[in-house]
């Protein structure tokens, strides 16, 4: 249903321009911001809506001919009715209660699936929005608040759309058609009763308002408290080795008392919810109870009329609980909504847009793997200092690259910048001699493998997180990538070979086990531009050694940057850089680097030391 790819979200509906509600603005606007936001969502399904329109209008009038049988009934048997009058009046009844419950079936058929429609098609393009997101974003906002939006926020816009719409309907079709029908009975006796109806409704809004806020207190804690045990399940080992057992029972304890204690605070206000309306309604009674027995004996109306006239004030009661209910709806979807357009609306830092049709036609359909770096500077927000600066190589097509350098020194920032995952300043990455602003993101990323420094597995088999980036490979493939990681013995000893399940993140894996599944998805797609940030940290010198033995012949065509703290690894590298605080301080091959003495000099005469203290 919504487009594939990631396109910027369109402007075209009215609603988009307008703004999100603000505070403090009169609920009428507040509605119909909303309404002209989320109508093009609805609008799919606008057969569903006016039909359960519709259904409420056809539902509500049959049920609004009960008191006014009932009524008459009444006045029959004061007037000696015969038993087949009985049986007729007594199966209308009937009849009219299957109808309105027939139509209020039909109702809720309509409009409840309705609203579940909307969320399918607001879900899906709220995860395309994500899916769509420059890495960074995720910065910005944390997961937790992401998944907030996703679910409680998702599920009051769906309340706005079905039940709130439902239940606004026919508060307004069973009020206007009570109040008319009263008033034909009696005028003074409808103000009366009108007089008491809208503080039921004004009653439940504030309990409402009051027992949602309370509610959202009693889930807080309970997450305050669902994280306190996770944490204490992952981190058992750690607590256990500080002996902090204790301290832990004791906070948990605190946390635990709080949550009931906000539970307490909670069934104060709903204990009192329904007791509070009852004696309100009652009161309504009351007084229509004495007003109209009074025009009773002076024989202004009929028994039965006042019988019909009370059973009108009772169908209204639910109608304004309804009411109360349905303006707290509307105040927390809008909310809700305003959240979920942020993200709805974010429009994606990195994407094609900038893209001008020459460029796009310049962009050759395969990409050789050329890279140049022309005084490249880059900082990861403004107010940053420099993570990069002044970097300026040329590498041709086929070299292996290897960045050497201290911590922090900016090796992954650069390795990201290449396929965009972080976005390089205009002209200052060049591949195959085109700005790489300007090459569309699917060919850019296509030609790339990339080994991140943080592993990622999904949890699924070793087979789909190895095929992730190309999913039709063939077994024989999928097998030979394997090889070429150095994983063929660790899939032996796997109990399902290929098909094993690597557990959530990979749990079930070795540091170096996920490593080599992450290169092996790399290597899998046979990129012209292979990028390997550190990606045999965890597997030892001796494994390494056999791996690149292995990679080296793979390397052979292919643009590499290989990032290493180990001088054993990147010395066959044709170009080494050496980055010291986002520049390059030495460029060479090992040899001229040895010769000149420097930084990297200085690393390869300490990890021989090291070797050599080790072999000792
Ligand atoms: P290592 O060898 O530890 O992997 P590195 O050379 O890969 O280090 P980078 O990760 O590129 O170093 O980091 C370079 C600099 O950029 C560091 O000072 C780091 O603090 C900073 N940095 C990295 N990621 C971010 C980020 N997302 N936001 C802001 N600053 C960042
Ligand atoms: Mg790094």
């Amino acid at each position: 249903k919504s487009p594939r790819g990631c396109v910027p979200p369109s402007r075209a509906s009215k609603g988009a321009t307008r703004g999100p509600p603000q505070r403090g603005d009169i609920l009428p606007r507040v509605v119909l911001k909303n309404l002209s936001y989320l109508w093009p969502f609805l609008r799919p399904y606008r057969k569903k809506l006016y039909l359960g329109l519709l259904t409420i209008l056809v539902g509500v009038s049959i049920g609004l001919a009960n008191p006014i049988v009932i009524g008459h009934g009444i006045d029959a048997l004061r007037q000696g009715a015969t038993r087949g009058q009985l049986a007729v009046y007594g199966g209308l009844i009937v009849l009219i209660a299957i109808g309105s419950g027939f139509f209020s079936y039909l109702q809720r058929m309509l409009l409840v699936a309705m609203s579940r429609d909307v969320e399918f098609d607001l879900r899906d393009k709220y995860f395309a929005s994500l899916e769509c997101q420059a890495p960074s974003f995720f910065h910005d906002y944390p997961t937790g608040d992401l998944m907030a939006r996703a679910t409680n926020d998702l599920q009051a816009v769906r309340m706005l759309c079905g039940p709130a719409i439902m239940y606004a309907s026919n508060t307004v079709v069973v009020g206007l058609g009570s109040l008319i029908l009263m008033a034909r009975i009696h005028f003074g006796m409808t103000l009366a009763a009108m007089a008491v109806m809208p503080i039921i409704a004004i009653t439940t809004k504030k309990f409402g308002e009051r027992i949602h806020k309370l509610f959202e207190r009693v889930q807080e804690q309970f997450s305050t408290v669902s994280s306190k045990v996770q944490e204490n399940l992952a981190g058992v080992r750690v607590v256990r080795a500080y002996a902090q057992e204790d301290r832990e029972r004791t906070s948990f304890a605190a946390a635990n008392d709080e949550y009931v204690e906000r539970n307490r605070h909670l069934i104060r206000w709903q204990a009192a919810f329904f007791p509070t309306l009852q004696s309100l309604v009652g009161v309504a009674f009351v007084v229509i109870l004495l007003y109209g027995g009074l025009l009773t004996i002076q024989n202004a109306i009929t028994v039965g009329e006042l019988v019909t006239f009370n059973s009108f004030l009772a169908r209204m009661v639910w109608p304004m609980i309804a009411l109360g209910w349905v303006i707290n709806l509307a105040q927390r979807g809008s909310a809700s909504l305003g959240r979920m357009r942020q993200i709805l609306e974010a429009v994606p830092s990195i994407s094609d847009v900038a893209i001008t049709a020459d460029s796009a036609a310049q962009t050759p359909i395969e990409i050789r793997g050329s890279i140049e770096f022309r005084q490249l500077d880059f900082r990861y927000k403004p107010e940053k200092p420099l993570a990069l600066s002044g970097l300026d190589v040329s590498i041709p097509a086929g070299t292996t690259v290897a960045l050497v350098g201290r911590t922090g020194s900016g090796k992954s920032t650069l390795l990201s910048l290449i396929p965009r995952l972080l976005d390089p300043p205009e002209g200052a990455i060049w591949v195959d001699g085109q700005d790489v602003r300007q090459i569309p993101l699917a060919r850019l990323r296509q030609a790339i493998g990339m080994v991140p420094q943080e592993t990622f597995l999904f949890s699924a088999t070793v087979r789909e997180n190895i095929a992730l980036g190309r999913p039709e490979a063939s077994e024989q493939e999928i097998l030979a990538a394997a090889d070429d990681a150095g994983l063929s013995l660790d899939l032996e000893s796997f109990p399902h070979g290929l098909d094993t399940r690597v557990g959530e993140r990979g749990l079930t894996l070795s540091g170096g086990q996920k490593q080599r599944v992450a290169l092996a998805r790399a290597l899998l797609r046979a990129p012209r531009i292979l990028l390997l940030d550190d990606s045999l940290s965890a597997v030892d010198t001796h494994t390494e050694e056999l791996i690149l033995g292995n990679l080296r012949r793979l390397f052979a065509g292919r643009t590499v940057f290989l990032v290493s703290h180990r001088i054993s690894t990147v010395q066959t590298a044709d170009l080494i850089l050496v980055l010291e605080g986002g520049r390059i301080v030495e460029r060479g091959s090992h040899s001229e680097l040895i010769a000149h003495g420097g930084l990297y000099a200085d690393l390869h005469q300490r990890q021989l030391l090291e070797e050599e203290l080790a072999a000792v």
